[in-house]
């Protein structure tokens, strides 16, 4: 079995050295130095020689490696076309990794599915770039890309997001979002100083386990997200308040506040202490007041 080469300062310097490369900022690069974090991260994301594993970010190919010895096939999409010769050179020992030099938010992942895994449950491992994390995230889901897992490297403070439930500070559409689709497990927390260059926030690895079936029935997926969003977007405001001031819904205030009622909760309450099955009920009342 061959031995991933990279996920230490030294090899790391070494290569970025060889070709000369600079990182840039926009493309949010950091890469991992740390082989400790790559077992922990390869080991939460259980793959095997059956998977696929579609990774977003490749960098200079350090998890690909280890990627590339447990899976089966990997799928390694990086924008920064400055790191394709690099990745060429770290990977060329691996028959099983395929490069895609675009950006993965332009990139058709239900077609790539489709084409490299007949349409199989992929599991998507990444340290992702972190200032296009939800995007990403909630693309794959959205667009109803068969995903098995997501075990990704994110921003601490949105690991916990994604995690937390009613009653936090931390809880808002994002977590709710996540819950409906996935069950989150935050696996561990990754300090700065594991990374290359140092990013100033900390980071924490996160499992998504994708549903079989939503947690929740839902009418209309759409209602019931707009409602979320209208509720988060004024959290000082009352839910009833919150949803009355949304565009995108056109109820008459004293049919929020009954459909709020109908939900067993007072005219002061607020979205933040509603659950992800009282935001169900919620939207299939009014989804049934607007037929
Ligand atoms: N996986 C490597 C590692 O752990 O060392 C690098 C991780 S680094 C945090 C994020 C990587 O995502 C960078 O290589 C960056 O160039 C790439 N990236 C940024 N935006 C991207 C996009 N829109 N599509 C694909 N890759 C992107």
């Amino acid at each position: 079995m061959r031995k991933p080469t990279l996920g230490n300062p030294q090899n790391t310097i070494e290569i970025l050295q060889k070709y000369d490369f600079s990182f840039q900022k926009k493309f949010g690069q950091n890469f991992l130095i740390d082989t400790h974090v790559l077992d922990k991260i390869i080991r939460a994301a259980d793959i095997t020689k059956e998977d696929m594993v579609l990774e977003i970010g490749p960098g200079i190919g350090t998890m690909t490696q280890y990627l590339a010895e447990a899976a089966g096939k990997v799928v390694a999409v990086e924008i920064d076309k400055n790191l394709i010769p690099i990745l060429t050179d770290t990977l060329h020992d691996y028959d099983n990794v395929t490069v895609i030099n675009e950006d993965v938010l332009k990139l058709d992942v239900r077609e790539l599915a489709r084409e490299e895994n007949g349409g199989r449950p992929l599991k998507v491992v990444a340290n992702l770039p972190y200032y296009i994390t939800t995007p990403i995230i909630m693309g794959l889901f959205e667009n109803d890309v068969p995903v098995e897992s997501i075990t990704v490297m994110v921003q601490k403070e949105v690991a916990d997001r994604m995690q937390t439930g009613p009653g936090n500070k931390d809880y808002g559409a994002l977590s709710l979002a996540v819950q409906y689709y996935a069950e989150p497990y935050i696996v561990a927390n990754v300090p700065p100083n594991c990374f290359m260059p140092r990013p100033r926030v900390g980071s924490a690895v996160i499992r998504l386990t994708r549903h079989e079936k939503p947690p929740v029935e839902v009418k209309d997926e759409k209602l019931m997200f707009d409602i979320i969003r209208a509720s988060f977007n004024q959290r000082r405001k009352t839910l009833a308040n919150g949803l009355n001031n949304s565009d995108k819904l056109s109820l008459a205030k004293e049919e929020l506040i009954e459909a709020i009622e109908r939900l067993g909760k007072g005219p002061g309450v607020r979205g933040e202490s509603l659950t992800l099955e009282e935001f169900a009920e919620l939207s299939n009342y009014i989804y049934a007041l607007n037929r």
